[in-house]
């Protein structure tokens, strides 16, 4: 739960996180069926604690806000009807969130951030530079034309043997290690835009993981893999600040997502950042990977707007992000 003032400060009141690792760990991947039992078996749970956990009651909600997509559909559909239930039963606001857009917001549940910013946006399944002039008014500058950022640390440290989820698994192999005996491949050297691959890296890194024998020979790969990712994040950047520094005064870069958790991709953007005249801003460590408290946001910031939803408001199994001010449009107006 959230409380956001007219001038934009944001409070976290509570933020319930169940995580699901465990249950899908063994399979080395997220399996569908099991997240959406799960998110049924949870869901009350996690509702009544964070009610409990901010000290509120119903009365004294303003909004309901719940993430309606881009995602695993069952899950996403749990989430949405408890929430369209308790919008119903109170009469309040139903607000439907695209979780991007959590994402978008969520440096600002640690700091003030003013709009427009230049963001970095690395998760699980999204690497995307996009210029945020407000809620539901962005514009995507480049994206991967393969796997996400975190998709690749997640793959390669599964090559490595080194669990689920792999991003956290990769940064702590690496601790000790010295990547600069091996030469991984960079990709869209040169290159104009402000797009981004992975996949050829996660081809030769797989590779270079059958050889690995001792553990400083993973604690080296894995320390020239996040090394490699971290430089194309900071490449491509780099590329979006001078195209964004010639329409914007205010320069500011912010990264999130799961991979912003990672500190040496932080450590890099900054100064990336800094060497381009742009002030950095990454979110609070907990509100990298998914959360509620950023869907929180996301919804407060909505409801300053109006930008309320129907209650017929659908699961979007496929949603992106500049298109997310369209479901805050009446369906039926
Ligand atoms: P999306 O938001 O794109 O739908 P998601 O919700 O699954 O995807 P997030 O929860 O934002 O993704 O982030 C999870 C990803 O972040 C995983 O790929 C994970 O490996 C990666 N990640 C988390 N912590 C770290 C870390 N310390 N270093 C590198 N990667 C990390
Ligand atoms: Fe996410």
């Amino acid at each position: 739960m959230v409380r956001l003032t007219p001038d934009g400060e944001a409070t976290v009141l509570s933020s319930v996180v169940h995580s699901q690792i465990d249950d899908h760990a063994a399979f080395g991947g997220v399996v569908p069926e099991i997240a959406a039992r799960s998110h049924v078996e949870m869901i009350d749970g996690v509702v009544r604690r964070a009610m409990v956990g901010a000290g509120i009651g119903y009365d004294g909600l303003d909004g309901v806000a719940a993430t309606a997509g881009p995602g695993l559909v069952g899950g996403v559909m749990v989430g949405l009807g408890f929430g369209k239930a308790v919008a119903l039963a109170r009469g309040l606001p139903l607000i439907a969130v695209n979780h991007l857009e959590g994402h978008a917001v969520s440096a600002r549940l640690g700091a003030r951030v003013a709009y427009p910013f230049l963001l970095l946006l690395v998760s699980g399944g999204h690497c995307q530079l996009l210029e945020v002039r407000g809620i539901g008014d962005m514009s995507r500058l480049g994206t991967t034309i393969d796997d996400a950022a975190g998709e690749a640390f997640d793959k390669i440290a599964k090559a490595m043997g080194l669990g689920y989820p792999g991003g956290p698994a990769l940064e702590k192999t690496a601790e000790g290690g010295d990547g600069s005996r091996f030469d991984l491949p960079r990709a869209l050297l040169g290159r104009k835009d402000c797009d981004f691959s992975f996949s050829g890296l996660k081809t030769a890194a797989s590779r270079l993981a059958q050889t690995c024998e001792t553990d400083q020979d993973r604690a080296d790969l894995a320390d020239a893999v996040q090394s490699a990712i971290a430089r194309q994040l900071s490449e491509r950047s780099d590329r979006a600040m001078a195209d964004y520094a010639e329409k914007h005064d205010h320069r500011l870069f912010v990264v999130a997502g799961g991979v912003a958790a990672n500190r040496t991709v932080r450590r890099v953007l900054e100064a990336t950042a800094d060497a381009r005249g742009f002030a950095f801003l990454a979110p609070p460590m907990a509100y990298c990977t998914d959360n509620a408290a950023m869907i929180a946001l996301a919804g407060a910031e909505r409801l300053q707007l109006g930008l309320v939803s129907d209650i017929d408001a659908p699961a979007r199994p496929r949603w992106p992000l500049d298109e997310a001010r369209a479901l805050a449009d009446p369906v039926h107006p």
